[in-house]
């Protein structure tokens, strides 16, 4: 069972903000801030590892436009789109999502920061990840 299937079929009522037969984007029920709006691929699948690239493309493509569309009309200075991958990353609902979430300023109630971490070896980190 996966809710957001049950809301693509419409077994459960939400706020569509944009529809075609690929994806389905819809208002959060939980607002970060006004208008944050989660883009989803009308097939199921758990996240964005195990989509194919086609999936891959559609959605974020999709995710690109309704960024462009909710800062024209919300008034929005920028926009923020977010994809959270595993547990650890925050994903709460197994079914590939993008978050959109217009941003209104330094006093909306959203918050990323990028702290610094310890000094990293570049090197050793690109030997890692090359091989
Ligand atoms: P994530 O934590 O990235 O998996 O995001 C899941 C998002 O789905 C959360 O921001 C929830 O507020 C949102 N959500 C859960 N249930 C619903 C629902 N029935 N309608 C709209 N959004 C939902
Ligand atoms: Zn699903």
């Amino acid at each position: 069972m996966c809710i957001f299937c049950d809301i693509i079929d419409h077994k459960i009522p939400s706020s569509v903000v944009y529809e075609d037969d690929e994806v389905l984007a819809i208002l959060d029920i939980s607002q970060v801030t006004r208008g944050h709006t989660i883009v989803m691929p009308k097939v199921h699948t758990p996240n964005v590892l195990e989509a194919d690239d086609e999936t891959v493309r559609t959605v974020f493509s999709a995710a690109a436009r309704i960024a462009a569309l909710l800062k024209e009309k919300t008034g929005a200075s920028g926009v923020n789109l977010l994809n959270n991958c595993g547990e650890s990353a925050g994903q709460t609902v197994d079914h590939l999502h993008v978050h959109v979430i217009p941003r209104y300023g330094e006093n909306d109630a959203i918050q990323i920061a990028f702290n610094p971490s310890e000094p990293q070896d570049l090197a050793e980190v690109l030997q890692t990840i090359k091989g």
